[in-house]
């Protein structure tokens, strides 16, 4: 048995772990199951652990054609590996999350979002065909327009394991993304200018929730692929080094996420960014991956780890929804240095986690008090139409993940599949999906 959590480090628990090299292995794993897939243990919570059997999938990492863009790759590849091997030729991820260290099979099975997801979509609209070993051992290739391909893009591992994709990158001139950041005073300003620049293929911002939405000063960073006319001469443009990254050894002391010093803390943050606001050239890891230039930074929030809140807002309720919701946050006086706004465009996937509007996400130091809040900011989200990202959840009780419709269908179609004896999560019992 192995003690292994998610990236938040909040559940712990005790897992037998065991890998798989071939599909034999796989199939080996589900002669045994109930199991739960594993890839690079970037969700948050308890997605990717059971008790009983979590089936690590990172060693099943080899890429197996590249022609034009398309890729078929085994489901451990990191995103980190697809980079470093095409980026040098010019191809990009069209959708990345905020690591590159995810595999393919957890950004399949979270239909994971990037900066882009109001213009492209979400993973889902690059993936082709995704190989899935079934209940009884048996794989099936899906392919959009198929029901096992609509259930397993954001199905958290619930529906098989997925052993291999076919997907396309994105062809690009430059490694350097144009960077355009606004500095803004309040959520009514941010939100206006996330708006009034829909048509920028990257928007992201981070936002201080620790005074209200009144006073919710952000910086929206817009993006967009450099070409080589962007570049200063001498610039190599696809030149794709490894940087070193700096070790976050031990926790940051409590009372630094709590009341007047979360407050200052963001207010230097965004003093000192307001100062370089404007047109940049930054390189692609800057841009799209700033946390990860610190190794484990999620030892940052200590020894009892931490847990992160994202709810998607639909459009018609955003304003009004994020504002209760940054007023709750800045009445409890806890919160996070990383609130992250992004907006959404069309639902992508039937049981995907965007939807058209906005989608809020920060982290709270794991305590019964953090807990006692995200319980009253479920509350706010529902009641604006809201919905959660099981790849963030390490907490939700059933009866709100149950809220979303889309829970009992899922749940429904894996009990008549005979799926929901043989895939199973920890989080997936305890969401009763
Ligand atoms: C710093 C940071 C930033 C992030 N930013 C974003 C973001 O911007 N947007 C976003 O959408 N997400 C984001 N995430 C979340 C992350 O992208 C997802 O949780 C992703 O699923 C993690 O992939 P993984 O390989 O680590 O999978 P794991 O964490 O190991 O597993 C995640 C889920 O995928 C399933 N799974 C994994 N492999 C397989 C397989 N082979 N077959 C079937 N199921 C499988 C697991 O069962 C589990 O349900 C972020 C995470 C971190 C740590």
């Amino acid at each position: 048995m192995t003690r292994i959590s998610g990236w938040g480090r909040f559940p712990v628990a005790e897992c037998k772990v065991t890998s798989a090299r071939s599909e034999a292995d796989v199939a080996r794993a589900i002669a045994k199951a109930p199991l739960i897939a594993r890839g690079n243990g970037r969700a948050y919570g308890d997605a990717a652990m059971n008790t009983g059997q979590t089936l690590d999938m990172t060693a099943m990492d080899r890429m197996l054609s590249f022609e034009d863009g398309v890729l078929v790759a085994e489901a451990g590849v990191l995103l980190a590996d697809i980079i470093h091997t095409f980026l040098p030729s010019g191809w990009f991820p069209m959708v990345t999350p905020g690591t590159k260290y995810v595999s393919l099979g957890g950004a399949i099975a979270a239909d994971v979002h990037g900066k882009n997801h109001h213009l492209d979509g979400s993973f889902r609209a690059c993936v082709d065909w995704v190989d899935v070993m079934g209940p009884d051992g048996n794989v099936t290739r899906a392919a959009k327009g198929d029901d096992l391909f609509d259930w397993t893009v954001g199905g958290m591992g619930l529906t098989g394991v997925i052993l291999r994709a076919q997907i396309r990158l994105r062809p690009v001139e430059t490694m350097y993304i144009v960077q355009d950041t606004r500095a803004l005073t309040s959520l009514e300003e941010t939100l206006a200018a996330f708006e009034e620049t829909l048509d920028a293929p990257y928007s992201v911002a981070w936002i201080d929730c620790s005074d209200g939405p009144h006073h919710g000063h952000s910086l929206l960073h817009l993006g967009r692929h450099a070409t080589v006319s962007d570049l200063p001469e001498d610039t190599a443009p696809l030149d794709v080094t490894h940087k070193r990254k700096l070790p976050v050894p031990f926790g940051a002391p409590p009372f630094l996420f709590r009341g007047l010093w979360l407050r200052g803390i963001n207010g230097i943050y965004w003093r000192r960014n307001a100062k370089r606001a404007g047109e940049k050239l930054v390189d692609w890891d800057s841009y799209f991956y700033p946390l990860d230039a610190l190794l484990n930074w999620n030892r940052f929030y200590g020894r009892k780890g931490f847990v992160q809140f994202q709810c998607a807002l639909p459009q018609e309720s955003s304003a009004e929804g994020l504002a209760e919701l940054m007023t709750e946050i800045a009445a409890s006086q806890t919160g996070s240095v990383l609130s992250v706004l992004k907006r959404f465009g069309p639902q992508s996937g039937p049981f995907s986690f965007p939807m058209p509007g906005y989608t809020l996400a920060l982290d709270f130091p794991a305590s019964e008090r953090s807990l006692e809040l995200m319980s009253r900011l479920d509350t706010i989200t529902l009641a604006h139409g809201g919905r959660f990202y099981l790849a963030k959840d390490a907490r939700m009780p059933e009866a709100v993940a149950k809220a979303d419709p889309r829970a009992e269908a899922f749940a429904a179609m894996r009990k008549q599949a005979g799926l929901s004896d043989r895939f199973t999560s920890l989080q997936s019992e305890r969401l009763g999906l």
